[in-house]
């Protein structure tokens, strides 16, 4: 907690592109501090720990295109982080292609990497801001204050603008009801462990176009649960709305059903997880929003495009327009 104590940013979400920008931020010589809600970094970079299994229940792979995102991907190799899963250019013709990268310990291994040399609040909510003689004052549902000179939201993006909402800053104008505009899917994921090995197949990868799956993988084809056989089951948008406000009993079955060529043996345990945001159906079109007079950016995957290197991105983008500013 920096009560009383004036950091040069908050970064609100300690998701990928929270946590780039704050690296960033602190490389430039900017003392940074990162508010997020949840236990642990990473927001949906997730991977949960279940009876000695080790499941990848959020983003499953990542890749990667950019140049700047590409020497973060480098060095994440070299310290170990990360390894390539699978490269495939198309589904369809198995062509190979661009390497997909996964954690080497789950996806999270990324945010905990990036979080261990930053200082970084969890378990800290925010839920009003306002901005009082030149400085933005953050208050957490733990009745903790912080305050900065800038701010950075990665939150996304109806989160950020519920935030701001409590300003009572007329702050975005014009563009206050396009923001508003933008929308993310739902997604609901099922976490299966079995008593036998699965029939998913090298590299313990699916995609699929139709039905109530998107996706299926096997944690430990994927070399992160070594011990026990956990699937992560990844449902359409479509199913995941129809079955938003179901029971666990009944979603979780039908998410099973549908995976049922690919089990064999007994279903140790099934838990089901909601995504209210998996990804943005029309991200914004320019990679971060900075309100500058304000000393306000906005990031994330509603700006950077979608996945993990569009959110990584989008934090590098905003870290560079605040580090402008002062
Ligand atoms: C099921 C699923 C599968 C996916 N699969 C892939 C994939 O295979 N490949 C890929 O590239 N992408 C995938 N994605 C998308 C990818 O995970 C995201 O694009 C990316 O992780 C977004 O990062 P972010 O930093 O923008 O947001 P987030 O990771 O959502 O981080 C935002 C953070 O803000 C915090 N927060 C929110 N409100 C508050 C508050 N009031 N106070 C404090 N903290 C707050 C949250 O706790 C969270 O940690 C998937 C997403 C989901 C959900």
């Amino acid at each position: 907690m920096n009560d009383g104590f004036i950091v040069d940013v908050l970064v609100i979400g300690a998701g990928i592109s929270g946590l780039i920008c704050a690296t960033e931020l602190q490389k430039s010589g900017l003392q940074v501090v990162l508010l997020d809600k949840g236990r642990n970094a990473g927001g949906r970079l997730s991977t949960r720990e279940m009876q000695g299994a080790r499941v990848d229940h959020g983003a499953q792979f990542f890749t990667v295109r950019d140049s700047r995102f590409k020497i973060y991907v480098d060095q994440w190799i070299d310290s170990g982080v990360i390894r390539e899963w699978f490269r495939h250019a198309d589904w369809d013709t198995n062509a190979t292609g661009y390497p997909r990268y996964c954690g080497v310990d789950g996806m999270n291994s990324i945010a905990k990497y990036l979080a261990s040399t930053l200082e970084v609040c969890q378990s800290e909510e925010v839920q009003t801001l306002s901005l009082r003689g030149g400085c933005w004052f953050a208050s957490t549902k733990n009745g903790n204050e912080f305050v900065a000179k800038k701010l950075v939201i990665t939150t996304p993006l109806p989160q950020a603008l519920a935030l701001m909402e409590t300003t009572n800053l007329n702050w975005a104008g014009d563009l206050l009801s396009r923001l508003k505009q933008v929308r993310y899917e739902k997604g609901l994921a099922a976490l299966v462990l079995l008593d036998q090995p699965s029939l998913v197949p090298v590299p313990g990868a699916l995609k699929f176009s139709s039905g109530p799956l998107v996706w299926i993988a096997d944690n430990q084809m994927k070399g992160i649960s070594p011990d026990v056989t956990a699937l992560t089951l990844h449902a359409s948008a479509q199913f995941a709305t129809e079955h938003w406000d179901s029971s666990d009993a009944v979603r979780g079955q039908l998410m099973l059903n549908a995976a049922e060529q690919f089990i064999q043996g007994s279903v140790v345990d099934l838990r089901c997880h909601r995504w209210g945001f998996t990804l943005p159906l029309n991200p914004w079109p320019q990679t971060y929003l900075s309100i500058e007079p304000l000393g306000l950016a906005l990031a994330g995957d509603a700006f950077g495009g979608s996945r993990i290197e569009g959110a990584a991105l989008s934090g590098l983008g905003a870290a560079r327009i605040i580090q402008g500013s002062f």
